[in-house]
């Protein structure tokens, strides 16, 4: 089994924390994401003990919540002491509602519009992670308008070389978010900021890839950024309180993926730091790190049931599913990769070879191709596993697909975190 809370009963069924998962789709209909609450949670303390071992004093992780954004998680994460990043006004208003406390989260995004600035600090957002000039002026008037001083971190571009890590692209130079370093534009940012009346500088922020099986971006894009952090210092006598790595650990889909050490990454990055701030020297600074997917992904599995199989003779053999690329489109966006398994025949052998297919009417809508499964008929439960990020929160309503529940395995057993939207509910807008 891919997980450690994954096994199979004496009934040849799927269990995941401990609960029969042909069991679930029966009490609470397909497609059903299921979340291991249990698991979030230690992911989370792992997270939390290492950064408290291996890096500077008041290092922290903030759980990147466009990974899952439902009421739920942001109470999870409160109570595990855990800040949280928000990427549009959206996702803050969930936190919000949830009752998390908004000084221990911060607000990212690209391109934040004037309402998205005046939202973010009504609600007192603890910092806002800004990303351009542009956005540093908005800021500074609206937390002027407010009568406030605002704390911010600046998004750079640390300039990870793309030869090194071919596949990166969110912190090279000509990146999307933030200002580069070696063009001099996030020095002059840096100026900005620091003479602004309404600002306060926090320190930096970067986030440069996703997926990632060890600590090697990480060393590189501390080595920039914290070589940015004395130059800057030196020069304007402004040291940083914080650095943020940003988010990236990755999690295994397959069993060809490696396992992650998440504890043994942040050591290697903790002691890449120490000796950096050695050579530097510079008092080192608090590091933030923004994990989404290792937080959630490998605590979420999708049910679905099965409504027919398709065997085209010499060509491929179609599995069809009652949800598809509207709970999931990682696929059809990026060729993702899952592990399948027919949930309700796991004692049978695997061996027939299939493409999942979702019930959208477009033929990209696909779950994965080329699995090998025990040969369903209509009425089994298929389990894709590592669902918990970027699912739910990518989930649409295309073809008027109403978004599937999300059932919590909690302490005292499973419980409904969010309710499947009905029919009604796709209505509630139209006039
Ligand atoms: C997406 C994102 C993250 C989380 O990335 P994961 O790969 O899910 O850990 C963290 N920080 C920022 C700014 C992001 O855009």
């Amino acid at each position: 089994m891919l997980y450690d809370n994954l096994s199979v009963n004496t009934q040849g069924h799927l269990t995941f924390a401990g609960f029969d998962t042909v069991s679930l789709a029966e009490t609470y209909g397909t497609a059903l994401l299921v979340m291991d609450e249990n698991r979030i949670r230690n992911r989370c303390r792992e997270y939390k003990e290492a950064m408290a071992a291996y890096l500077p004093a008041g290092s922290r992780p903030l759980y990147a919540s466009k990974a899952l954004s439902i009421k739920q998680i942001y109470r999870i994460m409160q109570q595990e002491q855990m800040g949280v990043d928000v990427v549009s006004p959206g996702e803050l208003y969930t936190a919000a509602q949830a009752g998390f406390p908004m000084e221990n989260a911060y607000f990212h995004g690209s391109s934040k519009t004037d309402g998205d600035i005046r939202f973010a600090i009504e609600n007192r957002i603890g910092y806002i992670v800004c990303d351009n000039a542009w956005e540093l002026d908005a800021i500074d008037a609206e937390a002027a308008r407010q009568g406030v001083c605002q704390k911010i971190l600046l998004r750079l571009a640390p300039g990870i070389d793309p030869h090194t890590h071919q596949k990166i692209n969110t912190g090279r130079v000509d990146s999307k978010f933030g200002v580069a370093i070696e063009t001099g534009q996030a020095e002059q940012l840096v100026a900005s900021a620091l003479a602004k009346k309404n600002i306060e500088l926090y320190g930096y922020h970067c986030h440069v890839g996703s997926q990632l099986f060890d600590e090697a971006l990480f060393c590189d894009s501390a080595t920039n950024m914290l070589t940015f952090t004395a130059r800057i210092a030196e020069k304007y006598g402004y040291m940083a309180k914080a650095v943020n790595l940003g988010g990236g650990m990755g999690v295994p889909y397959t069993a060809d993926e490696p396992k992650v050490d998440y504890t043994e990454n942040i050591r290697k990055i903790g002691r890449h730091i120490t000796q950096l701030c050695d050579q530097l020297a510079i008092t080192p600074p608090a590091i933030l790190m923004e994990p989404g997917r290792s937080i959630v992904a490998d605590s979420g599995i999708t049910l679905y049931t099965v409504t027919g199989t398709k065997e085209i003779p010499g060509f491929k053999n179609y599995v069809n599913i009652d949800g598809g690329m509207t709970d999931n489109p990682r696929y059809t966006l990026y060729q993702s990769v899952y592990t399948v398994h027919n949930a309700g025949r796991m004692n049978a052998a695997a061996d027939f070879a299939c493409t999942v297919a979702g019930r959208c009417c477009e033929s990209g809508d696909l779950i994965q191709e080329n699995v090998k499964i025990a040969k369903p008929v209509r009425g089994d439960i298929l389990a894709v596993l590592t669902t918990g990020a970027y699912n739910y929160s990518m989930a649409s309503n295309y073809n008027r697909v109403p978004r599937p529940a999300v059932v919590m395995i909690g302490r005292d057993g499973p419980y409904l975190a969010v309710r499947r939207e009905t029919l009604e509910d796709l209505l509630t807008c139209d006039l």
